[in-house]
């Protein structure tokens, strides 16, 4: 739509953009190519006085079905570039998707990133989620990143200054963004590596049900336990309200089985939250993200 200084769409569906298949109109979708059109865009939400926020892959979204009347600013077309450079450590671009960095780097002889395997999104939705598995998190191999601000400007982070915890990152001011990263792998036979991934992903297959719209797992670990115990615990394996339902193979999933919407989803959340305070005394915390517009 040429009325904005940056690529957009408007009224673009985000059930069309999120791994849950639920989100209803954004009144713009930007979708930046560079750093100028992330500053385009500061001046442009500036200037309109409009809310925004950022949508990576969309494997963690919980999108309201009403819509945004606002800019969802969409990272998908930003680099995603994978340049491998000496030292086993790779530079790529922040819409570099994690399937891509992984077979890119398990051809290339290049391990260490297996966490993210069968994790769906682009590198910087995983960082901002400090994205990974039981044994790890990106955390553990980010060197570098370079974040762009809407209000002007950019700045590379050394590995001193990028503070995670569980899911969480501490050093991204609300107006930046994740633009770029360099991550340190370990060498490895691209035979062994290749095999490696493939052998993750079959787990995954079998332990999750990734054939069902979902956002993985809904809440983070509570400290000592697993959320879906917590879930299967107090009955809520399989209950279904709408079109969601706590699914039979992972319960700390709630699937799409067809036409949920935000809102059934949201009372499977709370419905787990109440029950397990009620019964185990414990305070789940949700890992899926629920949009809301801010302003610069
Ligand atoms: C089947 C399935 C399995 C999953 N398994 C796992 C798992 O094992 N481990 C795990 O950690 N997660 C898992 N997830 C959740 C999800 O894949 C991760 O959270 C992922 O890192 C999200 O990346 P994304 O690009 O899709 O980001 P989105 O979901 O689009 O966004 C997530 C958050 O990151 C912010 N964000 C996105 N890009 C940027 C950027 N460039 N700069 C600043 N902020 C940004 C968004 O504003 C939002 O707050 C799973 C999801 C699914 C559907």
């Amino acid at each position: 739509v040429s009325q904005y200084p940056f690529p957009a769409l408007e009224n673009e569906l985000l059930a069309d953009h999120t791994t849950y298949r639920i989100g209803g109109p954004a009144e713009v979708m930007a979708f930046p190519r560079s750093r100028e059109d992330l500053w385009a865009i500061g001046a442009w939400l500036k200037q309109n006085e409009k809310g925004y926020f950022v949508l990576g892959n969309g494997s963690n979204m919980l999108c309201s079905d009403e819509g945004y009347k606002g800019l969802v600013l969409c990272t998908r077309d930003l680099p995603n570039q994978l340049d491998f450079l000496e030292g086993d450590r790779v530079s790529c671009g922040a819409g570099l998707l994690n399937s891509r960095l992984l077979r890119g780097s398990a051809q290339k002889g290049i391990d260490g990133f297996s966490v993210l395997a069968g994790v769906p999104g682009n590198i910087g939705g995983a960082v901002f989620m400090n994205a990974g598995a039981g044994t790890g998190w990106i955390d553990d191999f980010l060197l570098e990143a370079e974040a762009v601000d809407l209000r002007g400007g950019a700045r590379f982070i050394k590995k001193d200054e990028l503070r995670f915890t569980y899911r969480q990152q501490h050093f991204l001011k609300d107006s930046e963004l994740i633009f770029a990263v360099i991550l340190q792998g370990t060498s490895a036979d691209p035979q062994v590596a290749q095999s490696k991934l493939a052998d993750g992903l079959k787990k995954r297959k079998a332990a999750q049900p990734i054939e069902m719209p979902s956002c993985g797992s809904v809440f983070r670990n509570p400290e000592g336990t697993s959320a879906w115990k917590c879930i299967e615990s107090v009955g809520l394996r399989g209950k279904k309200v709408g079109g969601a339902r706590f699914s039979e193979k992972h319960c700390n999933f709630i699937v799409n089985e067809g036409g949920a919407t935000q809102a059934d989803v949201l009372n499977l959340i709370g419905e787990a939250k109440r029950l397990v305070k009620e019964k185990l005394s414990l305070d789940l915390h949700e890992e899926v993200v629920v949009p809301r517009l801010r302003f610069l």
